[in-house]
């Protein structure tokens, strides 16, 4: 059984998720690279082992139970524990239609991975993470689903128009409040994560931060003190006087 510190995260073969493996890896934690596709998995806990990194590529669609499930038992079989969850996986949909022209099944499809899909891939953890003396989960979410800054006319959001993505994030957010509640009196802490505009091939790279940038959020929420928040939407606060100051956001 290792003492090291043993992190999980989803969707981390590309994008921010990769940087916060790499990021978690550096600091000394065991990072399992959670993927969809096991060659891709694989190929990316290969270039972070040549860095260093203690990386192992894990098999898990959010989209799909029964991985989830096995991806649940390979880690109990492993090392009986997790320390971090970082439900980093995510889908744009690919549309920021108006509400008007919403097609009602894309926006399910963002639903499964963004929501439903991290609500299971929580639950399977949740043993685990009750195993370790104070997990951290992390799921990442964004600015785009706080209701209160898409909703203020000076904001940098006030133009974003669109349903599937920020209503996904919005419930994303309710998620990680309620998880918040559900597990106060124990040790483990649950924070959603803004890792702010970051060009990645989830925006064709427009973003005007890099995943280097968005993954810090991620990894300070992974790595926070017995002192800190839980219950919090917290990173980049775009639209502030200094958006580069990490902190908490309104919901
Ligand atoms: P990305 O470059 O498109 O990477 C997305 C990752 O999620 C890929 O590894 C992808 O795997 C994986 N993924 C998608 N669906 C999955 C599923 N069903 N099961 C498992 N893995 C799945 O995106 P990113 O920019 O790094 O975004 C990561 C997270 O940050 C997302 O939750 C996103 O909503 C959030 N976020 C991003 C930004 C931004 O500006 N980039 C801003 C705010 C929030 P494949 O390689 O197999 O497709």
């Amino acid at each position: 059984m290792t003492n090291k510190q043993i992190a999980l995260i989803t969707g981390a073969n590309r994008g921010i998720g990769y940087e916060t493996a790499r990021q978690l890896g550096a600091r000394g934690l065991t990072v399992l690279v959670g993927a969809r596709s096991a060659e891709r998995g694989a190929e990316a806990a290969e270039k972070l082992r040549a860095e260093g990194i203690d990386a192992r590529a894990l098999e898990i669609d959010a989209t799909d139970a029964a991985s989830i499930t096995r991806a649940a038992a390979w880690i109990d079989a492993e090392f009986g524990r997790l320390d971090v969850l970082v439900n980093n996986a995510g889908i744009s949909g690919g549309t920021f239609d108006k509400p008007s022209e919403t097609d009602v099944d894309r926006m399910r499809e963002v639903f499964e991975t963004n929501v439903f899909g991290i609500v299971t891939v929580t639950n399977a953890m949740l043993p685990l993470l009750r195993n370790a003396p104070a997990a951290r989960i992390v799921q990442v979410s964004s600015e785009v689903g706080s209701i209160g800054f898409l909703m203020d006319q000076t904001s940098p959001m006030w133009s974003a128009a669109a349903i599937s993505y920020p209503a996904s994030k919005a419930a994303l957010n309710m998620v990680t409040a309620m998880y918040a509640k559900e597990l106060w009196d124990t040790p483990i802490k649950v924070n959603a994560a803004n890792p702010g505009y970051c060009a990645t091939d989830f925006n064709g790279n427009s973003g005007f931060r890099t995943a280097t940038q968005g993954a810090e959020v991620s990894v300070a929420l992974a790595t926070l003190a017995e002192d800190g928040p839980t219950g919090q939407l917290w990173g980049y606060r775009w639209g502030s006087e200094d958006d580069t100051v990490l902190g908490q956001l309104p919901w």
